[in-house]
């Protein structure tokens, strides 16, 4: 290992190669989704965008501006949870062999399904009038989303978004890989949710397994509705609790359908 990860110099290194990872890898994605879908195959996708009104002038910039703020507060919890790790307080293990390769994908679920209930509660308490003024305001003052709104949020809400991430590493056992593919899956899944342009295929969305997961019609129509569609990668939640909006089906499939 390059840094033994012994001295406070050490972790300050590790917190600005973590920023500067996160960073990148939210510019990076951005600009590529914005590029290939806006740009690149502008006509093909013209007929898909669900929210038409057009971005605020100084949008982009303010969204850069907040997910820069995310990154970092993003930077600060990882590296210190590489510090609870290194001094045994996580669950996290280095032998992929200690619960068996079958216990690496359930793993995954069972951490996409904790950060799915602690999201969608947490952001319906978000919609509380006082709690949303302070905290939740900045992610909706994108009335109309883009790639670049998917790491936007006022610094309260990415503390608390990162919040689960400390229970998630000290109640799971989880391995640094499945780590690596879980924030990989939230970072494309948030570009997906945030591009306001529906990509998934009819097949798909007509299935069983596709009205399953949120995607940009989904996630749009929140940015325009607020009370409705707050789930982060699946509809369950939703749909138990009775908050998806009665518009989805019907925006969904002339998005889907549309050329
Ligand atoms: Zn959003
Ligand atoms: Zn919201």
């Amino acid at each position: 290992m390059m840094f033994q990860l012994e001295t406070p110099f050490e972790y300050l290194i590790l917190l600005m190669t973590l920023f500067t990872i996160i960073g990148l890898r939210y510019v990076g994605l951005s600009f590529l989704f914005d590029y290939y879908f806006y740009r690149f195959n502008r006509k093909k996708y013209l007929s898909k965008i669900v929210e038409e009104s057009p971005l605020k002038p100084g949008q982009k910039i303010s969204e850069i501006f907040y997910s820069l703020g995310t990154s970092l507060i993003f930077a600060l919890a990882f590296t210190h949870m590489v510090w609870l790790w290194k001094n045994n307080k996580t669950l996290v293990y280095l032998d992929w062999k200690e619960y068996g390769p079958l216990y690496l994908p359930l793993s995954l679920v069972a951490v996409m399904f904790v950060h799915e209930t602690y999201y969608y509660w947490l952001h319906r308490w978000m919609h509380w009038p006082a709690v949303f003024n302070l905290v939740h305001r900045v992610h909706h003052s994108s009335h109309r989303p883009s790639p670049w709104t998917s790491f936007s949020f006022h610094p309260i809400e990415s503390v608390l978004q990162v919040l689960i991430f400390y229970f998630i590493v000290a109640l799971i056992p989880l391995h640094p890989v499945i780590i690596l593919i879980y924030l990989l899956l939230m970072t494309i899944s948030s570009l997906i949710n945030h591009l306001n342009i529906e990509i998934f295929p009819l097949k798909f969305v007509e299935s069983r397994w596709g009205k399953f997961f949120i995607g940009a019609t989904h996630h749009s129509l929140h940015h325009r509705f607020y009370k409705t569609n707050l789930g982060l990668y699946f509809t369950f939640w939703d749909s138990w609790c009775s908050t998806e909006n009665t518009q989805y089906t019907q925006v969904l499939m002339k998005k889907v359908n549309a050329q």
